[in-house]
């Protein structure tokens, strides 16, 4: 494996700072990716997202592969060129997405089939499929292909749920490999699944780790089963996962669940807020968040957040973004993404910078104080 490297830097507690090396460059963890989901982080540009701070960015397979589809972008040069994304690329495998968007699923040991959201059309994903598909893509770092365990769920069927996905990451290593120039150069990483349950996650981390990745994923999190339930999952899960490879929390989360997670041995995050909270007119902050369609903006000649350096925080008051949210502008739902993703990217690298100072445990004291306060008064 010679394009795909992590290092451990620091650690302070269970909390650790790493760098990943790709052939695309590095990535500074503990890291979030913003959602790319059909080719764009939207309402931002691709230069744009790297001024925010990041570093790797997600692509979304199901989308990808209904629109434009992975043959398309693999012969325009794969995702990279085709986005102006020169930077990292993580891809998900397609299977949470096929749940959660697809219509008339259906699950066998195969694979799944489904009708496609956008004309109904029928596809068929496989782990062997969502490898190709994700190696037509060009990506840098390749999930499983898995069942998302629905929650609530009774425990015999996240056994049965998590053992499919278990002999499908088997055949999702297979896949990869199969690739073989694509594989020598990038990553795979396995997902554990287990929902709630102590010893299906223990199994499923044992499943994993004996096939083999280059990093592990923690999934079926973030699907409604709250703050405690996870942050419990991640107690007992993450101490299971070999120490010299890269930790990944799917779907997760608001600031304060990345701070917890991260404060439990989590390298890596992805999650739709900043973006889609952005276009939603609700903003992410120090003081915790802000919904600019509040009547009391409106005559607010100050910034959103005056320790931010964004753009949105530097040179526009909230009344104005408050009007653009109001007026239905597309420059509110720009300033305010990019202010969500720089926000966020902010909050890693304040993570970062505490446990390479092993003063973690006080940046949460101090995080968790300015949220608890809360948004500034009205003037
Ligand atoms: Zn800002």
């Amino acid at each position: 494996m010679s394009g795909f490297l992590f290092t451990k830097n620091a650690t302070d507690g269970r909390a650790r700072v790493g760098l990943i090396r790709t052939i695309r460059g590095d990535i500074q963890t503990a890291a979030v990716m913003p959602v790319g989901t059909a080719a764009a982080v939207k309402a931002m540009s691709p230069e744009n997202v790297r001024a925010t701070g990041a570093e790797i960015i997600l692509g979304n397979t199901y989308h990808l592969m209904l629109r434009p589809t992975a043959e398309r972008i693999a012969a325009l040069g794969g995702l990279h060129r085709f986005m102006n994304w020169d930077g990292p690329i993580l891809t998900d495998s397609g299977g949470f997405q096929v749940m959660s968007l697809a219509k008339l699923r259906k699950i066998t040991e195969d694979g799944v089939s489904f009708q496609s959201h956008l004309d109904g059309a029928a596809y068929q994903l496989t782990p062997e499929r969502s490898m190709e598909i994700q190696r037509l893509l060009g990506s840098n770092i390749v999930m499983a292909f898995d069942e998302c365990t629905p929650f609530p769920v009774k425990k015999d069927d996240a056994a049965a749920s998590m053992q499919l996905s278990m002999r499908w990451a088997k055949r999702s290593k297979e896949g990869f490999e199969a690739g073989a120039e694509h594989a020598a150069q990038n990553a795979l990483f396995g997902i554990v699944q287990g929902s709630v349950f102590e010893d299906l996650r223990a199994q499923s981390v044992a499943a994993l780790t004996g096939i083999g990745f280059h990093g592990y994923a923690i999934g079926g999190l973030a699907v409604g089963e709250g703050q405690a339930a996870m942050l419990s999952v991640l107690d007992y899960t993450a101490p299971l996962l070999p120490d010299d490879r890269p930790r990944y929390l799917m779907g997760v989360g608001k600031p304060p669940d990345l701070v917890q997670a991260v404060a439990r041995g989590i390298d890596m995050f992805d999650c739709v807020l900043p973006t889609r909270s952005g276009r939603n007119g609700q903003a992410f902050t120090r003081r915790g968040t802000v919904n600019l369609r509040n009547a009391r903006h409106a005559d607010d000649p100050r910034p959103l957040d005056d320790g931010c350096a964004c753009p949105a925080c530097s040179n526009y008051s909230r009344a104005y973004l408050a009007h653009l949210v109001r007026a239905g502008e597309i420059l509110g739902a720009v300033l305010l993404t990019w202010h969500n993703l720089h926000y966020y990217q902010q909050l890693m690298a304040g993570l970062r910078g505490a446990i390479e100072a092993t003063r973690l445990d006080d940046f949460i004291r101090e995080f968790e104080a300015e949220q608890a306060a809360g948004d500034i008064e009205p003037v």
